[in-house]
């Protein structure tokens, strides 16, 4: 068996809002390969919370970061370029849209809404890299953003998480395309449904997880783990050939036609 050893190497987390969180098993997972890990939350409710978390990473740090707010990642950007002068790994696990928004008709959603659920879910993405590219550039990176299914496919109450999503994968892309001269990896992993805070506020979320186990070639749903050792793949050396791309961590749901 290869090791994957991040000794060295600075890592932002974003996305960690508990323990059932898929950023937090990324996070445990870099964690565990020696990465120096700083974990971030959207705002003082959650705090607590993930300084808890925190704590059982040794050397783990927290910073608070809303990505609606350029200042907030802004000043994200300057403590840890004092702090770390360098920043090797960046994983985006943010997500949100209006719960109405989630459970009605896709053709009702509200401007406001639609325009929320990308700014948070997609464009926060492009925010968060252009903020941190000083520190990015310094040794190369690699980054990873979380995805579904549903931004190719149409998949019931998804609705504009869907279109964000969609949004998130060409942003991958084209990130990939144009970092990638600096050395900065981009690619996302596209996961299985897994009982998150954020994918209860999918309408019929528990009938979706049991549809995929039933369906998957491996007939069964994932675990956040297998997102976190996915994802450690992608941020770490031995993916170095690989970007731009959507790796599914879904038990194979994906290629199914029938
Ligand atoms: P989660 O634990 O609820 O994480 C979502 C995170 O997004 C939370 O920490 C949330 O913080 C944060 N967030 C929302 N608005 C924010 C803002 N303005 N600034 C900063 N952070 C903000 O759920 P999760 O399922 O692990 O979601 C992580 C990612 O995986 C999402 O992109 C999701 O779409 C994706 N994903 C999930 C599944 C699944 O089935 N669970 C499948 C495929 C992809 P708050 O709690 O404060 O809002």
């Amino acid at each position: 068996m290869v090791a994957i050893d991040l000794t060295g190497r600075n890592a932002l987390v974003l996305g960690v809002a508990n323990h059932r969180s898929l950023s937090w098993a990324i996070a445990q997972a870099l964690h565990q390969a020696g990465a120096r890990v700083c974990l971030t939350y959207a705002g003082e409710r959650l705090r607590p919370g993930v300084e808890e978390l925190a704590a059982k990473l040794e050397g783990a740090t927290t910073l608070e970061l809303d990505v609606t707010h350029d200042a907030s990642i802004a000043a994200v950007h300057d403590r840890l370029a004092r702090d770390w002068g360098s920043l090797e790994i960046l994983v985006h696990g943010v997500a949100f849209a209006n719960k109405e928004d989630l459970e009605g008709r896709f053709v009702d959603t509200p401007r406001q809404g639609f325009m929320m659920a990308l700014d948070v879910s997609a464009y926060s993405f492009l925010s968060v890299t252009r903020h941190m590219l000083p520190l990015l550039e310094t040794n190369g990176a690699s980054l990873v953003t979380l995805s579904y299914l549903a931004a190719e496919r149409a998949v019931p109450s998804y609705n504009v998480m869907g279109s964000a999503k969609a949004v998130l994968e060409q942003s991958v892309r084209q990130l990939a395309w144009e970092l990638g001269p600096k050395k900065i990896r981009v690619n996302a992993v596209s996961a299985g449904p897994v009982s998150t805070l954020a994918a209860r506020g999918i309408h019929g979320f528990v009938g979706m997880q049991k549809h995929h186990a039933e369906k998957a070639p491996l007939q069964r749903n994932i675990t956040k783990e297998e997102v976190g050792s996915a994802a450690l793949f992608l941020l770490s050396d031995l993916s170095s050939g690989i970007t731009g791309e959507v790796l599914y961590v879904d038990a194979g749901y994906n290629v199914m036609g029938a």
